[in-house]
């Protein structure tokens, strides 16, 4: 029964889930009363999803991974994914840890603690969903959910072992998920299964009339194309997404993926995506400027942490954000203001939006000619936790091929595709699938002929 999976889940995170450390909260006793009541007749009667801790959940805490809004900030409402997913049965089962109001690769931005790859507790589980897939991948949950702004949902799915889902931008509604960059911001499933995650996907998406982006167009049951042939697809490899960096043992099991795929039926072709290169430096331009501006309502007046003692209300919000926020976001506020500023504003913000409008492009070519893109989700192994803590700009380079999808708004799926043998632990590596706006399909199609 659902109480039962409940009880085992939360037996599991008992024994276990300390050393990884995935959840910030965990309300056992309220998630078994839900699942005691769940209506088994729904689609998703009874299933508990664990969800990141910056999506809303009425009456559970919304820190983000933050002091900011850590220690009594309780949500008020759901969110709009929140709603479709109680509506379809669905109970919410913990909140999960993550970088700081998403920021970062390895989830060691977090504030508030420590999560672990469950794979080998030395190495990171990726982020900024890093509690989330670290909950999945060690059996600590049966599904989560995630965010993406660059990456966030394919790259610790990638170092968990499991399968990560961005949708096409605005098929999930963002309100009540916590805005880092509006523009980029996605909500996705994080899955043991492609069938799982295509379960999910069927009550995530739909038209939410409070996210203005949330787009009006039908949904079509994700599970219909399990199982379904492969053969006449065409897939792209592009040649910029296979390059030298990558370790080898990564290109090895990403290699092996694509002759599977060619066994399938999947004709494959080498293709260019030839902006590629430009990718980082813009969404490392659009994303924090959003966030300076998303995160200006956090000035310990209207709600969490309120510095104490500080003069006068100037400053008082210097306190507050001061001793609030943790290095990665004042980083990001700092280089997002400056490329606002007025005398900045055409060298770096408009210019990385033309950037963006012909890194789109690259893919609206390369999709008159393939039905899907495949390469590698990262370009490197799980790396160890602290290697890269104090190196921001190495662990930017972590998103090099996860951040093209968001700046374009298609969708884009990681699924296992090895495991890899490194000092004594097996780690998991992860095959990016990309695909045309609003065809999740062909993605799940695939990786689930795939797995
Ligand atoms: N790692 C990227 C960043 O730090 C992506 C984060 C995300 O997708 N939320 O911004």
């Amino acid at each position: 029964s659902p109480g039962e999976v409940v009880r085992e889940l939360a037996a599991e995170v008992r024994s276990r889930g300390e050393e990884v450390g995935a959840y910030l909260a965990f309300d056992e006793e309220a998630a078994v009363k839900l699942a005691e009541k769940a209506d088994l007749s729904l689609p998703l009667g009874g299933v508990p999803v664990a969800v990141k801790d910056n999506i809303n959940v009425k009456g559970d805490p919304c820190s983000c991974g933050s002091k900011m809004l850590a220690g009594g900030y309780v949500a008020p409402y759901d969110a709009g994914c929140m709603e479709q997913l109680r509506a379809a049965g669905v109970i919410p089962l913990g909140r999960t840890n993550m970088d700081e109001f998403a920021m970062g690769s390895s989830t060691e931005n977090s504030a508030l603690g420590v999560t672990r790859n469950p794979w080998d507790l030395s190495r990171v589980p990726g982020g900024s969903s890093g509690g989330s897939a670290a909950a999945v991948g060690a059996h600590l949950a049966i599904a989560a959910l995630g965010s993406d702004t660059g990456g966030s949902i394919r790259q610790p799915a990638a170092f968990c072992g499991c399968v990560g889902l961005k949708p096409t931008y605005g098929r999930v509604s963002r309100y009540g998920l916590v805005a880092f960059a509006s523009s980029l911001d996605q909500i996705g499933p994080m899955t043991k299964t492609v069938e799982d995650s295509a379960l999910l996907l069927n009550h995530l998406c739909g038209k939410d009339g409070r996210d203005s982006t949330s787009l009006d167009e039908p949904v079509p049951d994700f599970t219909a194309v399990l199982g379904k042939s492969l053969k006449g697809l065409r897939a792209g490899l592009p040649k910029e997404y296979f390059i030298d960096g990558i370790d080898p043992a990564v290109r090895a099991s990403v290699d092996a993926a694509v002759k599977v795929l060619e066994e399938l039926g999947v004709e494959i072709e080498e293709i260019s995506l030839p902006h590629t290169e430009l990718a980082i430096a813009t969404y490392y331009i659009v994303a924090p400027a959003e966030a300076s501006t998303n995160l200006s309502r956090f000035d310990g007046v209207r709600y969490g942490y309120r510095a104490e003692g500080s003069g006068d209300l100037l400053e008082h919000y210097m306190a507050s954000r001061a001793e609030g926020f943790g290095p990665e976001v004042k980083r990001r506020i700092l280089l997002g203001t400056y490329v606002l500023s007025s005398g900045y504003y055409d060298a770096y913000y408009v210019k990385a939006q033309r950037a963006r409008a012909l890194i789109r492009e690259d893919f609206t070519q390369a999709f008159k000619k393939v039905d899907f893109i495949v390469s590698p989700t990262t370009p490197e192994l799980p790396f160890k936790l602290g290697a890269l803590k104090d190196d921001p700009l190495s662990m930017y380079l972590a998103d090099l091929f996860t951040i093209p999808p968001n700046l374009a708004g298609l969708p884009a799926l990681s699924l296992p595709c090895g495991l890899v043998e490194e000092g004594g632990a097996r780690l998991s590596v992860g095959l990016q699938l990309i695909g045309r706006a609003l065809d999740e399909s062909t993605l799940i199609q695939v990786a689930h002929a795939y797995e």
